[in-house]
């Protein structure tokens, strides 16, 4: 599942590498700057390092257009090269450029008309492509993280029609006392006793058809007084079908506790998460050909 994640990313990742390549490389090329350097530039320099420095560095270019012919013209053309439309008003007397409003020609001092007749002024078009790249570089993570999140959240089933799930528990020394333990438990068992911090967890798992048996024998070091359980089985977007228990207890009583954990359906847990007094406990997980024996009340 996480592959899918990661390629989507690697997918975003590119589609924005693509994008500010492209910018960079059009933009360069139109104020005569080495298009390809700063497209290299943009893309080779890490976190999008590469085209901040090219918008800070870019040299300026007019992108002034006649409008009536849309040829590109320079802030001080009289007129339009291509259609001759007038593009600027000036002074009569010495064609000198001048504003429409001024009085006198700051050049010769002669007075100005009232009137200068048509003069359409050049036009500047709005390039929004720079604002469509920052939108996109800050929009689209921000969309992910929110897309990621929802799914880390939400949970779904498919075809589980039948799931049960019991939790009992013992004192490893009544559940030693009270069955009879094949060998390879026992061996668990006084295993468990040697590292006194760990919590272990044994795993018997059967299959008939589509219907899956799986139980887990956990042993919680040090906890007496079991007061409280609950589970819940998950299927998230990000894992396969997780088996978590909520186990609740007096810690540190010195009495050792092993839970017994049946589950059975048609769908096999393939992860077990186990939380004991809400703290997410590390398992050391072993497997076991011998069925568990039930824990008798
Ligand atoms: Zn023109
Ligand atoms: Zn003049």
């Amino acid at each position: 599942m996480s592959v899918i994640i990661l390629l989507i990313l690697l997918f975003m990742l590119l589609g924005i590498m693509v994008f500010v390549g492209i910018y960079v490389y059009r933009d360069a090329q139109k104020r005569g700057m080495n298009a390809l350097l700063w497209l290299l530039i943009a893309l080779l320099t890490p976190s999008l390092l590469g085209l901040i420095i090219y918008l800070l560095v870019r040299g300026s270019y007019s992108d002034l257009k006649c409008p009536n012919c849309q040829n590109p013209v320079e802030e001080n053309y009289m007129v339009c090269p291509n259609c001759q439309t007038r593009l600027r008003a000036s002074c009569p007397n010495c064609n000198t450029p001048v504003q429409p409003s001024w009085k006198v020609c700051p050049q010769c001092a002669d007075p100005l008309p009232e009137n200068f007749g048509a003069v359409s002024a050049p036009v500047r078009p709005k390039d929004n492509t720079l604002w469509k790249i920052l939108i996109a570089i800050i929009v689209i993570p921000v969309a992910l993280i929110v897309l990621l999140v929802v799914l880390s959240f939400s949970s779904f089933r498919t075809n589980v029609t039948s799931q049960t799930t019991a939790v009992t528990a013992m004192p490893v020394d009544d559940y030693l006392a009270v069955s009879h333990q094949p060998e390879a438990i026992k061996d668990w068992l006084s295993h468990c006793a040697s590292s006194p911090e760990q919590y272990h967890v044994l795993k018997f798992s059967s299959t008939q058809e589509n219907y899956f048996d799986t139980q887990y024998l956990i042993y919680i070091p040090e906890a007496g007084e079991y007061t409280h359980s609950a589970h819940s089985y998950s299927s998230s977007f990000f894992s396969g079908p997780t088996l978590e228990i909520d186990l609740a207890g007096a810690e540190n009583t010195g009495e050792q506790i092993v839970f017994l954990v049946l589950c059975s359906g048609d769908e096999k847990p393939e992860e077990l998460k186990l939380t004991f007094n809400g703290k997410t406990k590390d398992l050391c997980t072993a497997s076991t050909d011998e069925p568990i024996q039930p824990i008798d009340e």
